[in-house]
């Protein structure tokens, strides 16, 4: 094998090198050219000296983003609860006050037969009632969550 390897296609081989891709013989041109080129050398060294100073300091910064993260999730999660739970309570307000006011006019009108107040209310009452069993489902669900993050 007489054919001279080109400089660039050395830094394709040093980069090859440097991921541990390199077969036997790969690795003999490169450091038989590596020997004879002083500019391929110093651009072996640097970046070998390059992948340690990258593998020393990489685990340590993995390490602190998975840190940071796992904080922030825990900063996260019970803030978005929280402003879930306040949509669920001003719901609950909301409805409740409409459906009071809307008894009320409706109770109010003389032209309404009695019959039919009392099964509109009947209506309102049981959405209401399904309502709230839906609320509490929810804050027992919630609860339950609590006791499976503790558990884990
Ligand atoms: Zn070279």
């Amino acid at each position: 094998m007489t054919k001279r390897y080109s400089c660039d296609e050395i830094s394709v081989l040093i980069s090859g090198y440097l991921d541990d891709e390199l077969s036997q013989q790969q690795q003999q041109r490169l450091f038989l050219h590596v020997q004879q080129c002083a500019s391929c050398q110093a651009q072996l060294e640097q970046l070998q000296l390059l992948q340690q100073s990258m593998q020393q300091s990489l685990p340590r910064e993995g390490a602190t983003m998975r840190e940071q993260q796992r904080i922030q999730q825990h900063l996260n999660e019970p803030k978005s609860r929280a402003t879930r739970w306040l949509g669920w309570l001003l719901m609950a307000a909301g409805l409740t006050s409409l459906l009071g006011y809307g008894l009320y006019q409706f109770w109010q009108d003389p032209t309404v037969p009695v019959w039919m107040k009392f099964s509109f209310s009947a209506f309102w009452l049981g959405a209401l009632v399904v309502f709230l069993s839906v609320l509490r489902q929810r804050l027992n669900e919630r609860k339950s969550d609590r006791y499976n993050k503790v558990k884990l």
